[in-house]
């Protein structure tokens, strides 16, 4: 049986995922058992991790329906109202059960996330591959030059500068002066090429995998510098990794304040860019982003226009996070937006060790509508939703392009 929320039917796999993303998880010490014997992966902590978790929580679930094998990948967001979270508990031969309003869940198959071998081989020099490179989601290969973000004031739902550790190259450190990526650059470039052919070996990306170059920002006066960074190494594994992946390089990168070197991001084999608003009306962006309005709402706006002038329609993406504004207000600045070349997307809100919200996570039938409005709104202008439903799992883009959320 289908679930009917409100005026949508949801396939299971889709429900099961927004009711995850919505109340969070808890798990029976039976369903932690079985997560050593599926080898789960755990919190990656590179630049987030849910508040009121240990680091060994299993990250992701895969859910399968069982009726046509559809399949997504769910963050195991933790509850802020435990009598609300979902859980998972397991059975006597360690089949994963998903427990929604005391029932267990039809229809589906669960199963962790599993870490790929990768994270525990090393590169010549000695250090862990993924100290280079790592997985979010199934099957994302995110490349993230140095930890933390030096923006003047961070957003309110993040806490990236929660997990540098000791040793860690950081934003603040590349953003020192020039001469430290500059020496730094050939060593990292090698060892990152050696990184990338041990992980492209693993199975979670032998069906397709997305290539993401991604980090928290350089101080706001060093974006230039980021994207020139950002250039070098997309240059660097463009003919490594670039043309096998399913969308080419994705840039995920504050734009530089010289509008003109969006076109050396293009030219070094960048295919898409990700230029995240956050909030997408100018007060919640004020609110939830000072350091992002610090540099300014227009300024985002004036380079979302011209890189979708450089990349083209469809190749020009913003992620919106779900939660901080009304689905009301939101929807109109997204078609607006779509109208433009840039296709919206969003995550849903989850709250992250060192957050500074003052507000709650949205209720299940805001997300569903959203992602469903959504989904009208970018198929008007044929776009399709970033990475797939294995990858992205925070939010709910995917499924409503693959119809697995229909009006009654
Ligand atoms: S720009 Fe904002 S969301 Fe991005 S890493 Fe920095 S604080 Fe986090």
């Amino acid at each position: 049986m289908n679930i009917i929320h409100d005026k949508y039917i949801i396939q299971n796999e889709t429900y099961l995922k927004g009711m995850i993303l919505t109340n969070g998880i808890v798990f029976t010490q039976n369903a932690l058992n079985v997560a050593l014997i599926e080898k789960a992966k755990i919190q990656n902590q590179v630049y987030n991790m849910p508040i009121n978790s240990e680091a060994n929580r299993p990250q992701e679930l895969i859910i399968t329906n069982r009726k046509d094998n559809y399949s997504t990948v769910v963050s195991c967001v933790s509850p802020v109202d435990e009598s609300k979270a979902v859980i998972i508990d397991a059975d006597y031969s360690g089949e994963l059960l998903a427990i929604v309003n005391k029932k267990i869940l039809d229809d589906v198959v669960i199963h962790y996330v599993q870490e790929p071998t990768y994270y525990h081989k090393r590169i010549t020099n000695g250090e862990l591959v993924k100290r280079y490179v790592s997985a979010c989601g199934l099957d994302e290969l995110d490349i993230l030059p140095w930890k933390g973000c030096s923006i003047s004031k961070p957003c309110r739902f993040c806490g990236v500068n929660n997990y540098i550790r000791r040793g860690d190259v950081t934003a603040t450190a590349v953003a020192s002066s020039i001469c430290f990526w500059n020496k730094r650059s050939y060593d990292y470039l090698r060892n990152l090429q050696e990184a990338i052919n041990i992980a492209l070996k693993d199975a979670c990306y032998k069906e397709h995998f997305h290539l993401i170059l991604i980090a928290g920002n350089l101080a706001n006066d060093k974006l230039d510098l980021e994207c020139r960074i950002f250039s070098e190494i997309a240059q660097f594994i463009m003919p490594l990794a670039g043309h096998k992946s399913r969308e080419g390089i994705v840039a995920v990168i504050s734009p530089p304040n010289d509008i003109n070197l969006l076109r050396l991001l293009k030219n070094s084999g960048v295919t898409n860019v990700v230029f995240n608003l956050e909030a997408v009306t100018e007060e919640g962006f004020k609110k939830y982003c000072p350091g992002k309005n610090d540099l300014g709402f227009n300024y985002f706006m004036d380079r979302l226009n011209a890189a979708v002038d450089i990349f083209g329609k469809g190749h020009v993406w913003s992620n919106l996070v779900l939660g901080l504004e009304s689905v009301d207000l939101m929807l109109p600045e997204c078609e607006a937006l779509a109208e433009r070349g840039v296709v919206m997307s969003a995550n849903v809100l989850h709250f992250d060790k060192g957050n500074t919200l003052d507000c709650g996570a949205p209720e299940l039938g805001d997300v569903v509508n959203f992602f469903f409005e959504l989904e009208r709104i970018n198929s008007k202008h044929n776009f399709i939703p970033f990475y797939c439903a294995k990858a992205l799992r925070t939010s709910l883009t995917n499924e409503a392009h693959e119809k697995r959320i229909v009006l009654k």
